[in-house]
């Protein structure tokens, strides 16, 4: 089986998680700042804040920006549960915002008619998370003029898009959000096992994650009631978590920065290929921008939904590990429950019958592809 996404891992990545094996510290140790400076360094100004999922990463952000009973956070449909979970864990309610079928990311037009409604009910949400879906950053310049307009908080779930830049600035510096989060499971750009990082540009932000990540407990004089009894005190001060990263998946996360731009380069050039060898079929790949550099996390095409499940067994059939990325949030049997019905966001719910998710990662050879494409093509003439 050729799969849709698979991680690379090398002898020096096994190396240097070899290396903290053989340390003091397997958590809480030196690498992990280490691998958040890398981080920041490269999504200046922003901060690094490294979580053992993005998963856990989504909640802190919600929480650090304090979402709560009451308050509505809305996403996208088309992504994967963890984005609209993460609002359910706080007891705040979710909505969404249906999707561009160019691109399948949220629609900024659908956001802001969605706005209009909300503001004249009184009922705007706290926070809005745009997914980059695939890698191909949304529209965050709109979208950050319209958190000024109306007052919201932006999460950007940049799961897919380690690596992506938007008109230059690289996803993480959060030019146009408060918190951008990236997952770093061995499906995405670059893996640590499980684990995830949020990035912020402000300084009391990344202090509130920091210590949501870490019981809520602090050891900062500064921050504790009253003064610290001696050297060993710690204070919790609120109810934080155990969302740490061990120095085992940090020191595997930062062997594979090393690589990050090449994974980027080597999937942005294979999807170009496959942009070309498509070209004939009745298969609709999803637009990137020329504005913005996708991380190529995954190609997606668009086929007759009629013949979509065909087309996907027989794939399948031939080895080829072809995936759906996604069925939307709101018709899972959980969110139903929760009031959302078929027909709600019709877009995503279009886009989901028609997707089908081709192999894409740095290992894939192009003989491969080739073989993709030739049963991909097989498929649509049965
Ligand atoms: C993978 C993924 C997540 C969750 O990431 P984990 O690190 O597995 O918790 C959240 N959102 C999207 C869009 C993802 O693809």
């Amino acid at each position: 089986m050729i799969p849709y996404g698979r991680q690379d891992v090398r002898p020096e990545d096994v190396d240097a998680v070899v290396e903290v094996l053989r340390s003091d510290y397997l958590t809480q140790g030196p690498v992990t700042p280490r691998f958040e400076a890398a981080m920041a360094l490269r999504c200046a100004p922003a901060e690094a804040v490294a979580m053992n999922s993005a998963t856990s990463a989504l909640h802190a952000a919600c929480l650090a920006l304090g979402l709560g009973e009451g308050d509505r956070l809305w996403t996208s449909p088309i992504t994967f549960v963890a984005s609209s979970n993460a609002a359910l864990y706080c007891g705040a309610e979710v909505d969404f915002v249906d999707v561009d079928p160019t691109n399948a990311n949220l629609s900024v037009a659908a956001l802001e008619r969605k706005l209009v409604a909300a503001e004249a009910a009184g009922r705007l949400p706290k926070i809005v998370v745009p997914v980059h879906l695939c890698g191909e950053p949304c529209d965050m310049a709109a979208i950050g003029a319209l958190a000024r307009r109306y007052g919201f908080k932006v999460i950007e779930d940049a799961s897919h898009a380690v690596g992506a830049s938007d008109r230059g600035a690289p996803v993480g510096s959060c030019l146009w959000s408060d918190v951008t989060v990236f997952s770093f499971h061995p499906v995405k750009i670059i893996t640590t096992g499980e684990g995830g990082m949020a990035m912020t540009r402000d300084p009391a932000l990344a202090e509130r994650l920091r210590l949501l990540r870490s019981h809520g407990i602090t050891r900062d004089p500064a921050q504790m009631v009253g003064e610290p009894a001696g050297a060993w005190d710690y204070q919790q001060i609120l109810l934080g978590y155990n969302y740490r990263m061990t120095d085992i998946q940090s020191a595997l996360g930062l062997s594979q920065m090393a690589r990050l731009d090449a994974y980027v380069e080597r999937r942005f050039d294979l999807a170009a290929r496959y942009d070309a060898l498509l070209a004939d079929l009745p298969a609709r790949p999803l637009k990137r921008s020329a504005e913005s550099r996708s991380a190529g996390h995954l190609y997606v095409v668009r086929v007759a939904a009629e013949r979509r499940k065909a087309v996907f067994d027989q794939m399948r059939a031939a080895g080829i590990g072809v995936n759906l990325h996604y069925i939307p949030v709101h018709t899972q049997p959980y969110y139903a429950a929760l009031g959302f019905q078929r027909g709600d966001f019709p877009e995503a719910e279009a886009y989901s019958a028609e997707a089908i998710t081709l192999p894409l990662h740095p290992a894939l050879s192009e003989a491969e592809q080739d073989l993709v494409v030739s049963a991909l093509a097989a498929a649509l003439r049965a």
